[in-house]
């Protein structure tokens, strides 16, 4: 596998007010890919003052994959869900010590979606490396850009959860402290140079967990991915604890995140959440 850093033009600082008056030609649609098993308490930190009363309840909440599509450059990917192997094994094939088990149905992986849509990846962006996120790199093409953040790589385990990156060619990294600061979410990445498809940091989660706003016509959208797991974690203003591998800076990541959409009121879908 090659690792090359993910060239990004440096954009004027401009503030997002005006960033939304200039909307790109991009839709977005998502896909379940399956669903997962989690904790009530522990999505929410139950050491966080707000979440004292939060319930010790099992949800089971999607696994989502985004597709946006550029009228004029093509087809991306949000993240890459499940493969087809999780429709007949929980654990995937994977025989790891940590494989974790996801929930899918027939025809839900991300390779069905991608051939009954058309869609011809160009590239994709992965908000961060745990398995129910790229699990299906094993449906898609392996000689496409994979840009995930920087840090993430380096925190990757195949050795505990199964290797998803097998066979990938090459994985560009962004470099996110080297890039723009656009107040309030801190160092952004225009991911395209034309302002349609953004990146920002949110640490926490994983060492270079990345967020996206999708700035398409219809109207702005900020993808939180695993900064918040579900929309409770927006109304308790309470970042997740479990997966987590600082949850310190996920609550600072989780923060910049409810301190921009008060601002801004833009429509915001969180990882784990059907839309
Ligand atoms: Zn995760």
């Amino acid at each position: 596998m090659n690792i090359k850093p993910y060239k990004v033009k440096k954009s004027p600082s401009k503030g997002w007010g005006k960033i939304f008056t200039n909307s790109r030609p991009v839709k977005l649609r998502s896909f379940k890919t399956g669903t997962v098993d989690i904790q009530l308490r522990g999505t929410l930190n139950p050491t966080h003052p707000n979440a004292v009363n939060i319930k010790n309840e099992i949800i089971e909440v999607p696994i989502m994959v985004h597709w946006v599509h550029h009228e004029e450059f093509g087809d991306y990917l949000l993240d890459t869900g499940l493969d087809a192997s999780y429709s007949n094994d929980e654990l995937g094939g994977i025989t790891e010590p940590l494989a974790e088990k996801f929930i899918q149905k027939k025809d839900e992986n991300i390779g069905f979606y991608v051939e009954k849509n058309d869609i011809k990846v160009n590239m994709v962006f992965l908000s961060h490396l745990h398995p129910d996120h790229i699990a299906g790199i094993r449906d898609l093409p392996k000689n496409i850009p994979y840009i995930v953040g920087k840090g993430e790589l380096e925190q990757y385990k195949p050795e505990l959860y199964g290797d998803f990156l097998k066979s990938v060619e090459t994985f560009y990294e962004l470099e996110f402290s080297e890039l723009d600061i656009i107040s309030p979410l801190g160092r952004c990445a225009d991911l395209l140079g034309d302002g349609s498809i953004w990146a920002f940091w949110t640490p926490g989660h994983t060492k270079g967990h990345t967020s996206y706003i999708i700035n398409g016509a219809d109207e702005p959208i900020l993808l939180t991915m695993d900064a918040a797991f579900i929309q409770e974690n927006l109304k308790y203003k309470v970042a997740p604890l479990d997966y987590t591998w600082d949850s310190s800076l996920a609550q600072k990541s989780l923060d910049k995140i409810i301190e921009f959409i008060d601002q801004f009121k833009i429509r915001v879908i969180c990882g784990h959440e059907l839309n």
